[in-house]
């Protein structure tokens, strides 16, 4: 069955669409996952976490249609500059103009000011995996940023393959209290110290991502990190992306039963993160976060070296 006599973008299970139809579809899948999972409120001061890349520009997009119909909801984007030579400086110049363009008000935040050394000069100084050192400090500052710019949520571009390979990851690492933080919207406690992710793209797919953004003409370049093909996610990555070619809809699969059990997980693990960090004030699981603790290592391994 197909939408119209317009030509053809993409195929879903039981229909194929054509550009019109495709946006319709996506945009009202992410707008029903926003009510379905009570994400936004009527009146919100709104952060985006926004890196320049398709699945962050498109959350912008969509959430500056409802913005528009919603003028109490307000938007506001912010980009962590990580320092990766090659790749972040130029997904920051799109996401500069793309922030002009849409009228949405930007603040950058690197690594290099907040803590003297960038990504790719901290990989030099101590030998831990690129992504495990860049997800502990990005989480740090969007956090510490989100709260300083007084936003009741953070709204971040996740989805529906990201979330798959995260509960994936965690199961093969044993580590259920990752996975008890993920949904759509994150935290397994209400905590001040922390403000509220949202992940609106929770529903959408990769594909379906990547479609809209290109038949929107928000992005047709995309570039990825140089660090990524290092990670552990990239293998799970693979991974589900052969099985979901072997066996469609696998991923949609994984994430759907992974909602049923969320509430028992979540009730299990809701006192795994109501510390504080003695040092800066962030969350923390112990006495000292994780970004406190890294950077205890980092100023060790200058010095010795
Ligand atoms: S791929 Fe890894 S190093 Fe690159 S931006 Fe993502 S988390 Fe950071
Ligand atoms: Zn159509
Ligand atoms: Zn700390």
């Amino acid at each position: 069955m197909n939408c119209c006599n317009n030509p053809k973008v993409f195929e879903l299970s039981n229909k194929k669409l054509c550009k019109e139809h495709f946006s319709e579809y996506f945009e009202s899948k992410v707008f029903k996952t926003i009510s379905q999972f009570n994400l936004i409120d009527k009146e919100e001061n709104l952060g985006v976490a926004l890196s320049g890349g398709k699945d962050s520009l498109t959350l912008l997009f969509i959430l500056s249609k409802l913005a528009a119909k919603n003028p109490k909801i307000k938007l506001h984007a912010i980009c962590i500059d990580e320092g990766i030579e090659g790749y972040r400086n130029k997904t920051i110049i799109t996401a500069k103009e793309f922030c002009k363009k849409n009228d949405v008000p930007l603040d950058i935040y690197s690594y290099e000011k907040e803590f003297k050394m960038s990504l790719d000069k901290m990989l030099k100084t101590l030998d831990i995996k690129p992504c495990t050192m860049c997800g502990i400090f990005r989480r740090y500052l969007l956090n510490k940023k989100s709260k300083e710019l007084n936003f009741t949520k953070l709204a971040t571009g996740h989805n529906l393959d990201d979330e798959a390979q995260s509960i994936v990851m965690n199961q093969f690492k044993n580590n259920l209290m990752a996975s008890a933080r993920l949904g759509p919207i994150s935290g397994i406690k209400k905590n001040r110290a922390f403000v509220p992710r949202i992940k609106p793209l929770y529903l959408c797919s990769e594909k379906e991502v990547a479609t809209y953004a290109f038949i929107n003409g928000i992005l047709d370049d995309f570039t990825e990190c140089p660090n990524v093909v290092k990670s552990y996610r990239a293998q799970v990555r693979d991974m589900l992306n052969n099985f979901e070619n072997n066996n469609l809809g696998t991923k949609n699969a994984i994430v759907n039963s992974f909602l049923e059990i969320l509430p028992e997980l979540k009730e299990k693990y809701k006192f795994g993160e109501a510390g504080m960090c003695k040092e800066c004030g962030e969350v923390a699981s112990k006495d000292k976060c994780n970004a406190c603790k890294l950077l205890d290592r980092l100023e060790k391994a200058k010095t010795n070296s």
